[in-house]
């Protein structure tokens, strides 16, 4: 038995991310992650080939530049090697009938691009990116702080300098908000496939705000990527928890959540092991796995039914393939190569997309794709010449015959989206292939457990489920009904992707209740952080 003063359960980012400042504010802090490497959805790993390195999951990390974490480098983290790299383009959108749009890192440039299918549209994409600046601070401000109750939002909302404007927006669907600013069909089609790419369905309420936030964020942060792949934001975490005097363990499957006089105490692994919580324990954990971890007589009724009521989220369908040259696609200037491509042929095809993934089918048609050659930008990624390729389309995890039936399917699936993917690139065939990976929505949630039902956002961001509302009612706090036992990860405000924010707003409340403050690590971090400091050994948790 050891005894530590606050255990992390998962070491996903987020949690990393809540351990790091945890181990900063001088607590003793160990981390227990399940898998046999730490990074959960945010991993890099030869998925293929000796020297490939894919992103099994996340490779853009977008939403987590506008985290103070990163805005304002509170961890410093470009210490443990991480850097960030910008492509440009940023992505493109190949047509099949022969046009493309491309996101530059410019907006002129990006304008012209538009212009070309309507200026209308390049000037409706000025006035969103200018109307988006006027919101940003109010939702980026919602984003990193504990939920507030929604009649809070709306008075807020209200005060923010677009007022009852941004209210409206907020409460629309993203479809309308596309569909009222923009004329062409090539162009409705772009901005759409953009807001979409966090996964929320576009056609359902208050995802409004998507159709600005997702094209601002890659417009002003390109479709960024850590060097050497997305493990280094974990890997870099790693190092800073164990800099200050933090332990990680993997392989380190939690059962079991003790909790003593309504108290959590101690958590038990796979293996028979129990570590001991003196303050603390933050739990990674899916929300729908915790009541049997801690024992459903642990938790209130309407926790339990919140939990009950918990719905996933859509679900990806990814291949990573080994290739012997990058697959180029259709630019205004020609054929390219880029780190980000993107297909959707037309509203239509995506409004298809969603009632087919609704009716738990399977319609590959017109499948809309992200597909990613990091290689491109990213020589570690791949040996020389070489590149890295994942094939990203979205398809449902429940299927008619249940969700076990993809392992029947998925190679002719894959097979079958490979095909259609080729249409939009001239060189994409099987004489290219080196080897091949795939991942249904069944094997995400092989993969980790915290992809419940193929989840990769915990759940779904449905209005019942964000917000005040996320991950239940009441507690949305990071705090549980269990003393001592906090919640963070995808499952909790703001949702999933790679945002760190969960992380960093569990750390404040976390912090606060045990008689620290985040402000408090925060300013004498940046006194002390000027010293050198000595480099602790890694204790085997990455490659
Ligand atoms: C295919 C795919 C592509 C994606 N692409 C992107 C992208 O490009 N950009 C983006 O921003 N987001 C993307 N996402 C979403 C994003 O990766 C996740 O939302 C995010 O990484 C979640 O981070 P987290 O820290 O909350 O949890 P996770 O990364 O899920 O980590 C949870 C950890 O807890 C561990 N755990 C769970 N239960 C236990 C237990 N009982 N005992 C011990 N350990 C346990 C798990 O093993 C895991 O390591 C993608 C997701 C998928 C699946």
């Amino acid at each position: 038995m050891s005894r530590h003063d606050i255990i992390f359960a998962g070491a996903g980012h987020n949690n990393l991310v809540a351990a790091a400042y945890a181990a900063r504010a001088g607590f003793r802090v160990l981390v227990l992650e399940g898998a046999p490497r730490i990074g959960g959805d945010t991993g890099t790993e030869e998925l293929t080939l000796p020297g490939f390195l894919h992103d099994p999951c996340a490779t853009a990390h977008n939403l987590i530049q506008s985290n103070p974490l990163m805005r304002n480098n509170e961890l410093e983290l470009d210490r443990h090697g991480l850097k960030y790299l910008y492509p440009d383009p940023v992505f493109t959108m190949p047509f099949l009938g022969g046009s493309s749009i491309s996101m530059w890192r410019d907006v002129e440039r990006t304008c012209a691009e538009l212009a070309r299918f309507s200026k209308a549209d390049a000037e409706a994409y000025r006035q969103l990116l200018a109307e988006w600046d006027l919101m940003a601070q109010v939702v980026n401000d919602e984003r990193a702080n504990v939920p507030r109750p929604q009649a809070d939002v709306e008075a807020r909302t209200q005060a923010s300098p677009l007022g009852a404007k941004m209210l409206a927006i907020r409460q629309a669907t993203a479809i309308d908000i596309v569909t009222l600013r923009f004329r062409e069909e090539h162009v409705r089609a772009f901005f759409a496939w953009i807001a979409f790419m966090t996964l929320h369905p576009l056609d359902e309420p208050e995802t409004g705000l998507m159709a600005f936030s997702l094209a601002a964020g890659r417009q002003r942060f390109s479709w960024i990527l850590p060097e050497g792949g997305s493990i280094r934001l974990p890997l870099a975490l790693a190092r800073d928890i164990e800099e200050h005097g933090g332990t990680i363990l993997t392989s380190k499957s939690i059962t079991r959540i003790a909790v003593e006089g309504g108290r959590a105490t101690a958590v038990e692994t796979k293996d028979g092991s129990i570590y001991e919580a003196d303050r603390a324990i933050v739990s990674t954990i899916h929300v729908k796995h915790l009541p049997e971890i801690v024992g459903q007589e642990n938790l209130p009724g309407d926790y339990l039914a919140g939990v009950a009521r918990w719905k996933p989220n859509l679900t990806m369908f990814v291949t990573h393939y080994a290739l012997s040259e990058a697959p180029r696609f259709r630019m205004t200037d020609g054929l390219g190569a880029c780190v980000t491509m993107g297909a959707l042929e037309s509203l239509d095809a995506y409004a298809a997309m969603l009632a087919a993934f609704r009716a738990g089918k399977i319609d590959l048609r017109e499948p809309v794709f992200l597909a990613l050659t990091p290689s491109v930008i990213d020589a570690s990624r791949a040996p020389a010449g070489k590149h890295t390729f994942k094939v990203v389309s979205f398809l449902p995890y429940e299927l008619a015959q249940g969700p076990e039936h993809w392992d029947s399917i998925k190679q002719d699936v894959s097979n079958e989206l490979f095909e259609r993917l080729s249409l939009l690139s001239p060189n994409l065939s099987r004489r290219i292939v080196m080897a091949e990976h795939v991942e249904s929505p069944l094997d995400l949630e092989r993969r980790n457990p915290a992809n419940w039902r193929g989840s990769c956002h915990g759940g779904a961001n449905s209005p019942e489920q964000s917000g005040y509302f996320r991950p239940v009612e009441g507690w949305s706090s990071y705090r549980t009904p269990v003393a001592g036992l906090y919640q963070t990860g995808a499952c909790t405000h703001p949702g999933g992707s790679v945002s760190g924010l969960p992380g960093r707003n569990c750390a404040e409340v976390l912090l606060r209740d045990l008689g620290s403050s985040l402000d408090d690590v925060i300013r004498s971090n940046s006194a002390v952080n000027s010293l050198p400091r000595p480099r602790r050994k890694g204790q085997g948790w990455g490659p």
